[in-house]
C-alpha cells in the first residue's frame, strides 16, 4: 500500500499535513532528516506511518517516559504492533515487549535514551531497524530550553543502526538549535524540512495587569468545563491562584516543585484524564502534557523567554480547534526572573542571554503589534504565513481591536509626558509615587515635596490608573525608563534613550487595552466546525457532550488518556452528522479501521440514542 492509503486506513485521514509526506519519503528510502514542525503539526505520525508499511522496525527514542505509554496506546488504537522499553517497566509486560521483539511482531519500538544506551537490545533488533527517530530533539542541545546531558551519548547508541535512517523531531525552530541536533546526531546529509511555526487555531491575547486572580478568573469562567493550564511564576502565586479558582467553583489543583511526587502525578493524571478541567502550574508542569483538547492558556505571569512562551501556550489547541492564549504582564515580573537567575548563579554568558530574552518578551506583551506576526518574527518566519493573505491575524488581541496602539504622535506626546514626571522625581522614588504624580493624587509626601505644584502633576489625570502603570512597563521594555535597586527599594528612573526622547530623537510605540465589549460568548469550537462545512444544532451540542461523557468512561476501563481513544474534533463531526453505520463512522477524519471496529458500535449505539449515556 502507498502512504496516503495507509493514511487512509488507519488514521482516517485524507491528506497529509506539511512535510508530513517529505519526512516519510525520506525515511522510507533511507535518508536522515531533521523535522522541525509546531505542536500539533503532527510529528508522530512521520515515524509512525513508515512503521505501518510493514518494512522492517521503527525506533522512538524519547524523552518522556511518563509519555510513552500514552504514545504507545495511541498508536495501538492506529492499529500498530507498538511497545515502548523504559525503566519504569514492570517484569511482566518486560517480558511481553522481548517476546514480540524477538519474534519479530514489533513494528514500533519507544525507548528511553537510557534504555537504549544500556545497549542490550542491539542483537535481536539491529537487523530489522529501517529508521531510528529521536523525539523532542532539541534536548540535545544546551542552547534549548530542556537540555538532557544524556541525548549527548545517543549517537553512540545510533551508530549501533548504520543501516537506519535516522530523523530527529522538534517544535524548537532557532536556527542554533537546529544546527546542534545535526552535528549531536551525526545526521548525514539530512533532508532538512521546516515547518512554519504559526499556530493558526491559537488566539494569542497579551494585556497589562492588573488584578491576577480577578483577571485570571474571567478567562477561566469564559471556559466552564473546558481543559485549562494556568501558568503563575511562583510557588506562592500558584497556591494563591489556585486556592482563587477552588473558591469560584473550578474544578482545579496546583502544581508545583514544592507539592509531594504523588500529589503531582494525581494532579497529571486527574488533568489528562478530564477528571481536573484546570491546572494551576509553574513552569515545572507541561513536558508530558498531551492532552489534545487543551482550550485555554493562561500566563498570570510573564514567562522567562518567547521560547517558554511559545512552548508554554503551545500546549493549548494540539487537536487544531481553535484555543485561547492569554498572557497577563508585569514588568515586576522581569524583575522577579532576574532575583530568581541570581539564585541559580548563572554564568556571566547565560546572565546577557536572559537579558536579551527578558527584553524580547517584554516587548512582545506590551507592543500594540500583531501577535501572530511578532511570534513569526521571533522565529524568523515570514507572516503573513501565505503572501497573498489579507492584513491582520483575526486572532489576537491587536487585530481583534481589544488592543489599540497608539497614533505614533499621541505615543510621543503621551510616552513625553510619562517620561518627564520620571525625570522631574530624579530617580528617586518608585513606580508608584510616579504614577501617583501623573494622575495628581495628592498625599503627604508629595507635598512635602512640593510636587504637587509642578507642571507635570496630574498631567495623566484623564487617562486612568491601569493605562498608566501599563504604559510606565511598556516604555521600561523599550528601555526608556528603568527601575534601578537603592537599598532593596525599586527606584523609577529615566535612561539616556529616554532623555533623548524627550529631545524628539528616537521612535516609541504604545498601546491601550480597549474595556472589553459587552456581548456574549462565542463557542469558538463549534464556530471552527461550522467553518468546515458542518451544520450545529443546539441538540448537536448536548450529543457532543454526552459523547465525551462515553468517550471518558470507555478511556477509565481501558486505563488510557480520552485523547487516546479520539480527538474532540472526531466526537463534534460525529455529534453533526449522526453516522448511522460502521462506513460512515470510517469516513469522519481521525477514525481509521481500527477504532471503528474497536468503537463503532458503542458510538453508533450513543448516536442512535439505544445507550444509556453516563451523566456529562
Ligand atoms: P505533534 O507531535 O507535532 O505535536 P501530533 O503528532 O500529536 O503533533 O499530532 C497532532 C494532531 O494532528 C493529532 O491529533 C493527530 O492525530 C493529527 N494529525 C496528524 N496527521 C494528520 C493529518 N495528516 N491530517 C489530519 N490530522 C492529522
Ligand atoms: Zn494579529
Amino acid at each position: 500500500m502507498k502512504p496516503e492509503e495507509i493514511l487512509k486506513k488507519r488514521w482516517g485521514y485524507d491528506t497529509f499535513k506539511p512535510l508530513q509526506k517529505e519526512a516519510i519519503e525520506a525515511a522510507l528510502s533511507g535518508r536522515d532528516c531533521l523535522v522541525v514542525l509546531p505542536t500539533g503539526g503532527g510529528k508522530s505520525l512521520c515515524y509512525q506511518l513508515p512503521a505501518a508499511m510493514g518494512k522492517g522496525l521503527v525506533l522512538v527514542v524519547s524523552p518522556l517516559i511518563a509519555l510513552m505509554d500514552d504514545q504507545v496506546a495511541a498508536a495501538r488504537e492506529a492499529g500498530l504492533a507498538a511497545d515502548a522499553l523504559h525503566s519504569n517497566l514492570k517484569a511482566g509486560p518486560k517480558k511481553e515487549v522481548y517476546a514480540n521483539l524477538n519474534n519479530g511482531t514489533t513494528e514500533l519500538l519507544y525507548v528511553s535514551p537510557e534504555r537504549l544506551l544500556t545497549g542490550d537490545l542491539y542483537g535481536t533488533i539491529a537487523p530489522r531497524v529501517i529508521l531510528a527517530a529521536v523525539d523532542e530533539a532539541h534536548c540535545v542541545s544546551h542552547w534549548g530550553h530542556e537540555f538532557r546531558p544524556e541525548y549527548r551519548r545517543l549517537t553512540e547508541a545510533l551508530d549501533l543502526f548504520p543501516k537506519a535512517a535516522r530523523m530527529a523531531l522538534t517544535a524548537t525552530a532557532t536556527p542554533i538549535v537546529q544546527e546542534d541536533i545535526r552535528t549531536q546526531l551525526a545526521l548525514r546529509s539530512p533532508e532538512i524540512l521546516i515547518g512554519h511555526p504559526d499556530r493558526p487555531n491559537l488566539v494569542y491575547r497579551a494585556f497589562p495587569r492588573r488584578d491576577q486572580l480577578k483577571q485570571v478568573l474571567e478567562v477561566v469562567r469564559a471556559h466552564k468545563g473546558e481543559g485549562g493550564i494556568v501558568y503563575a511564576q511562583t510557588r506562592k502565586d500558584v497556591e494563591r491562584l489556585a486556592a482563587g479558582l477552588k473558591k469560584d467553583g473550578v474544578s482545579s489543583a496546583p502544581y508545583h516543585a514544592g507539592l509531594n511526587a504523588e500529589d503531582r502525578r494525581k494532579a497529571q493524571d486527574d488533568f489528562v484524564n478530564e477528571r481536573l478541567d484546570v491546572i494551576v502550574a509553574t513552569i515545572a508542569f507541561g513536558m508530558g502534557i498531551d492532552r489534545s483538547n487543551v482550550r485555554y492558556v493562561v500566563h498570570a505571569n510573564t514567562p522567562r523567554s518567547v521560547e517558554h512562551y511559545q512552548q508554554e501556550s503551545g500546549r493549548a489547541g494540539r487537536d487544531g480547534l481553535p484555543a485561547d492564549c492569554t498572557l497577563f504582564f508585569s514588568a515586576a515580573d522581569l524583575a522577579t526572573h532576574r532575583w530568581m537567575a541570581k539564585k541559580e548563579m548563572l554564568s556571566a554568558e547565560r546572565l546577557r542571554a536572559l537579558e536579551k530574552q527578558l527584553r524580547d518578551i517584554g516587548r512582545f506583551a506590551v507592543a500594540p503589534v500583531c501577535r501572530h506576526s511578532q511570534l513569526a518574527g521571533h522565529f524568523s518566519a515570514p507572516y503573513p504565513v501565505e503572501p497573498q493573505a489579507e492584513e491582520g491575524c483575526g486572532a489576537c488581541d491587536v487585530c481583534l481591536g481589544e488592543t489599540r496602539g497608539l497614533s505614533d504622535e499621541e505615543a510621543r506626546l503621551t510616552a513625553k509626558k510619562v517620561l518627564s514626571a520620571a525625570w522631574r522625581a530624579e530617580g528617586r522614588y518608585g513606580t508608584g509615587y510616579v504614577v501617583n504624580l501623573l494622575l495628581g493624587r495628592i498625599n503627604d509626601r508629595m507635598t512635602a515635596n512640593g510636587h504637587d505644584q509642578m507642571k507635570v502633576f496630574g498631567l495623566l489625570k484623564e487617562a486612568g490608573e491601569p493605562a498608566v502603570r501599563s504604559w510606565i512597563d511598556q516604555l521600561i521594555v523599550q528601555d526608556y525608563l528603568e527601575v534601578t535597586e537603592d537599598n532593596e527599594y525599586p527606584l523609577l528612573r529615566i535612561t539616556a534613550g529616554g532623555r533623548a526622547l524627550c529631545q524628539d530623537k528616537g521612535t516609541v510605540r504604545l498601546g491601550l487595552p480597549m474595556p472589553p465589549k459587552a456581548g456574549k460568548k462565542k463557542a469558538k469550537v463549534f464556530k471552527k466546525a461550522e467553518k468546515a462545512g458542518l451544520d450545529f444544532q443546539e441538540a448537536d451540542r448536548d450529543l457532543f457532550e454526552k459523547l465525551r461523557a462515553l468517550r471518558r468512561s470507555v478511556a477509565d476501563k481501558a486505563g488510557i488518556p480520552p485523547y487516546v481513544i479520539c480527538h474532540d474534533t472526531v466526537l463534534i463531526e460525529m455529534a453533526s452528522t449522526k453516522p448511522q453505520t460502521p462506513e460512515a463512522l470510517l469516513a469522519i477524519k481521525g477514525m481509521g479501521d481500527k477504532r471503528v471496529q474497536k468503537y463503532g458500535q458503542l458510538f453508533l449505539d450513543a448516536i442512535a440514542g439505544r445507550l444509556e449515556l453516563p451523566q456529562s
